[in-house]
């Protein structure tokens, strides 16, 4: 099998497939050869799991995966990339390639027909341009996954990680702290991709939840009131409640002191349990 972190290799491979990166799928290959190992030593899988990777590339990373667990499924949108994974991915006959966009894709259906009986792990260096996309997908439709172990760009791992109540946290941190426990892993430096990508990146783990780190009376209605109230940046809560929701800013106020929380407080500064609270207290009046 060739080395897969060589560039020299990559290049010769690449030109006899005719293929050639694209920026548009955000194409930055791991050439640095201690990285995938260490990915997928993070991903803690063994025998006995099955393993969905999303965005295979030319498979280096899939190569540790598939050393590693019973079964791997990599989800690759670029249909050039197959045939130049039959050869790299040879001899590995657990590891199946399924040519979707990983957005459209059914994902339960497909971790259904793959991975019956296995324990499944979500396993990536994902494309940048759809990061969120890809994890609220993962988290939102409650797929049978224990553990997602990814690499994203650094600033984004640092918002999807950032604890609920702190500063630095999005609606982003709270959507997945809901499902997940995530935790920032390791950094990874541009020099470590071909292409070098602008920016830095990280890898990042969530250990989705069993059930949810809080209970609500409505999963969708608690959503729009944190995308609401992070919805003007600077704005405290209330005001981007009330923009958001359409909803009166003394109504907003009242269920925020009936909450027992600050009128002035930045969305940021609520945990998701004093969303909860905000909710109960504003329930019925939101659309
Ligand atoms: N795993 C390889 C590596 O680490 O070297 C490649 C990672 S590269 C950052 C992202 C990969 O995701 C590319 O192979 C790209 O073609 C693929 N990709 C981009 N958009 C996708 C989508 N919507 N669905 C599935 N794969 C996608």
């Amino acid at each position: 099998m060739p080395t897969l972190t060589d560039i020299a290799v990559i290049r010769e491979l690449c030109a006899r497939h005719g293929f050639t990166l694209s920026k548009g799928f955000g194409q930055n290959f791991i050439v640095n050869p201690g990285i995938c190992p260490k990915i997928a030593e993070a991903a803690g899988i063994g025998p006995g799991w099955g393993v969905l990777e999303i965005g295979p590339g030319i498979g280096v990373l899939t190569k540790e995966l598939a050393l590693r667990a019973d079964k791997v499924v990599a989800v690759e949108v670029d249909a050039r990339l197959p045939a130049l994974l039959k050869e790299t991915l040879a001899g590995f006959s657990h590891v199946e390639i399924v040519l979707q966009d990983v957005l459209k894709a059914d994902l339960r259906a497909l971790i259904a027909e793959k991975f019956s009986g296995l324990r499944v792990a979500v396993c990536a260096n994902l494309p940048y341009y759809i990061t969120s996309p890809i994890l609220m997908r993962l988290l939102e439709e409650k797929l049978p996954v224990e553990q997602i172990t990814v690499m994203v760009q650094k600033e984004a791992a640092q918002r999807i990680t950032a604890a609920p109540g702190t500063r630095g946290a999005g609606a982003i941190s709270y959507a997945v702290a809901y499902y997940a426990a995530p935790r920032l892993l390791f950094t990874v430096q541009p020099g470590s991709f071909y292409p070098p990508p602008k920016v830095t990146s990280a890898v990042i783990q969530l250990a989705v939840r069993p059930a949810a780190a809080v209970d609500t009376p409505d999963e969708a209605e608690y959503f729009r009131l944190v995308r609401a109230a992070f919805g003007q940046r600077r704005k405290t809560a209330a005001n981007s409640i009330s923009a958001g929701l359409g909803l009166a800013k003394g109504r907003v106020s009242a269920a925020l002191a009936a909450a027992g929380l600050p009128p002035a407080a930045r969305p940021e500064q609520l945990t998701l349990q004093d969303f909860c609270a905000l909710q109960r207290a504003l329930r019925g009046e939101m659309v």
